[in-house]
């Protein structure tokens, strides 16, 4: 991991090296945190925060899901992620905003816990490899499901949720494959343990319902965004897992994993093993706003 120099903690910015909790802080035992992970670009225009109001808009939604205050306002926050930039100097790179309970009783109600927030940076390459975006990632669908309704709430981003997506990782590590896809609980496609899907098939575009088994992505959002505008025909819908293996294209979507195509699933090779025509279209229509600091959205933030 690239250290930086500062994070920012309650508060205050304060030395990578100091920037620690308590064994017995509530979080720990539990999983009681909500986060978001963000990108800050390099654009030609200088650094900017991709949909920053758009996280930590959902970093607030997670919480209250939660019933977690957050002991600051939506401004105050999004003052110490540009603060804690500036401070460590990047040009470009990933965000990490955490709300977490802290110490108090260690029973499992965690209103006798204090909350805390702390926000770190650092820099961070390409997340499932290196020339992934071109070349696609060999994925498995994964033998874990993913969150049920009314279990653990997926449109909460909180630390827990993140059991699951470790079990699903790790199962696709140790087989060789760069990422998982998870199932729901009815057998439909539903996500990897850190993106959301697209399944491409004769020119329509397909991607889960949001609210059922996945995160409500800020990329998925984007992707259904730009492609609307293109003009593709995209429907949120439930999608099974044979469609995946009869795909044209396949790619995930994810503030880490941006738009990567995906060459094979279990070994089905998908379209012709790289990626496809309507992933590059979308991708560098991404791609291209991140790079350009071209901004039709009022996707970014500058620095
Ligand atoms: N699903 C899961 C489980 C994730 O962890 C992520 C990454 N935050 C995503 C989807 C993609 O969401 P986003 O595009 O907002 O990063």
């Amino acid at each position: 991991m690239n250290k930086s120099e500062k994070i920012w903690m309650n508060g205050e910015l304060i030395d990578w090296n100091d920037a620690k909790i308590h064994i017995l802080s509530h979080v720990i035992h539990y999983g009681s945190s909500t986060f978001e992970g963000i990108r800050c670009y390099e654009t030609a225009k200088g650094p900017a925060i991709l949909f920053l109001d758009a996280h930590i808009k959902r970093l607030y939604d997670s919480s209250k899901i939660y019933r977690i205050e957050i002991p600051y306002s939506m401004q105050e926050l999004k003052d110490a992620v540009l603060d804690t930039i500036r401070v460590n100097g990047h040009k470009s790179c990933y965000i990490r905003p955490l709300v977490y309970r802290g110490q108090g009783a260690l029973g499992v109600n965690p209103h006798l816990a204090a909350i805390e927030v702390a926000i770190a940076t650092w820099e961070w390459g390409t997340y499932l490899g290196e020339d992934v975006l071109e070349t696609g990632v060999d994925v498995r669908v994964s033998s874990w499901n993913r969150l049920a309704p009314n279990t653990l709430p997926t449109w909460a981003k909180a630390g827990g949720n993140y059991l699951n997506s470790q079990l699903i990782k790790m199962e696709a590590i140790m087989d060789n494959y760069a990422e998982g896809i998870g199932l729901d609980i009815n057998g439909y496609v539903s996500e990897g343990s850190g993106e959301n899907i697209f399944v491409v098939r004769d020119g329509i575009i397909y991607t889960p319902m949001s609210g059922q088994s996945v995160l409500a992505g800020l990329t998925r959002q984007a992707v259904i965004h730009i492609a609307k505008e293109l003009g593709y025909e995209i429907r949120e819908t439930s999608i099974p897992r044979e469609a995946l293996y009869i795909a044209d294209e396949v790619f995930l979507t994810g503030t880490a994993a941006e738009i990567t195509p995906v060459r094979s699933i279990d070994k089905y090779p998908i379209g012709n093993e790289m990626r496809g025509p309507v992933t590059e279209t979308l991708q560098s229509h991404y791609l291209k706003i991140v790079q350009t600091g071209e901004d039709p959205y009022n996707w970014l933030t500058f620095i």
